[in-house]
């Protein structure tokens, strides 16, 4: 495995392992590696000759009160994982070399990253849509692989290709959890063991939310009132949001219909640690109510 730190350095061995008809893949990560972005990088090794694993705890998506200072960064354990993970080039630059002076050029999301996330982190998208392009354009990646767990970042990611016809193939992969069902994070290192355990919750919300849309519960506030229950249960969660949306567009609805995908979403404090997770809905097809 190689490490890079140079963005140029990275762009011209990604451009000579093209002129080689190399099959590149790319992982974008913020470091401390967790079983979620292994199996990102097992997805990656398992479609492409090449895989690069990006490292890079980008300041432009994090605001001022966020955690940017003390996000982990255990980088030699990183580099062992990635290693053995497979992983043939392992790029890591710095902020001053992905944002030299004068930089000035941001991607504007639009609609699908202006409610939840976007909301509640005003400058979040904007900041990641224009490193994950960068990284796109300095990896020249023919595949890319991202995680469900950031599933209206994925949504922004997918319209952002679209839109600027950049011609990489996004695959998703589902969510990793712990045994106890809690997504493992990379951000979950901050909870106390109090916190850890009482940070089920969110998952036990999804859950919940499944068995109601199972037993026919068509309403979506009915469904966050008691996926708020659950939540609150927890003496130290507070909810951030709750919502739920068309899987597809990210368009929140009052009623879900039947055929059509959707999927709740949860941004909870545990704590003073902040937990977003997700998970699909599938209403029942509809009773089929024979003509009189
Ligand atoms: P991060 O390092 O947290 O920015 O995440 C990098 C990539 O890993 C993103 O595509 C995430 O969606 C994905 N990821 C993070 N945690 C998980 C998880 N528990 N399951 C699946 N993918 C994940």
């Amino acid at each position: 495995m190689q490490i890079i730190n140079d963005p140029a350095q990275m762009q011209k061995t990604a451009e000579s392992l093209r002129l080689r008809h190399q099959l590149i893949a790319v992982v974008m990560t913020m470091g401390a590696l967790h079983e979620g972005h292994l199996g990102l990088l097992k997805i990656a090794r398992e479609k492409a000759g090449t895989v690069i694993l990006t490292i890079f705890v980008n300041p432009r998506q994090f605001g001022p009160d966020e955690d940017f200072h003390r996000y982990p960064r255990p980088f030699e354990k990183d580099a062992a994982m990635a290693k053995a993970a497979g992983v043939d080039y392992l790029f890591a630059p710095d902020a001053d070399s992905m944002y030299s002076e004068g930089f000035q050029t941001q991607v504007n999301t639009g609609d699908v990253a202006n409610r939840f996330e976007g909301e509640k982190r005003p400058g979040h998208f904007n900041g990641m849509a224009t490193v994950v392009l960068k990284l796109l354009m300095i990896s020249k990646a023919h595949i890319a692989i991202f995680g469900e767990k950031d599933a209206q970042q994925l949504a922004v990611i997918k319209r952002m290709v679209r839109d600027f016809n950049i011609g990489t193939r996004i695959i998703e992969i589902p969510i990793v959890r712990n045994e106890d069902g809690l997504a493992t994070s990379s951000r979950n290192i901050y909870l106390s063991s109090q916190e850890r355990q009482q940070a089920t919750v969110l998952y036990q919300g999804i859950l919940r939310a499944r068995e109601l849309v199972a037993q026919g519960m068509i309403e979506t506030e009915k469904i966050l009132e008691e996926v708020t229950a659950v939540i609150r249960s927890a003496p130290d969660a507070t909810i951030d949001y709750t919502g739920i949306v068309d899987a597809d567009s990210f368009a929140e609805t009052d009623i879900l219909h039947p055929n059509t995908l959707y999927r709740l979403l949860l941004a909870v404090w545990i704590g003073s640690t902040r937990l977003i997770d997700n998970g699909i809905l599938e209403p029942l097809e509809q009773n089929t109510v024979p003509d009189a």
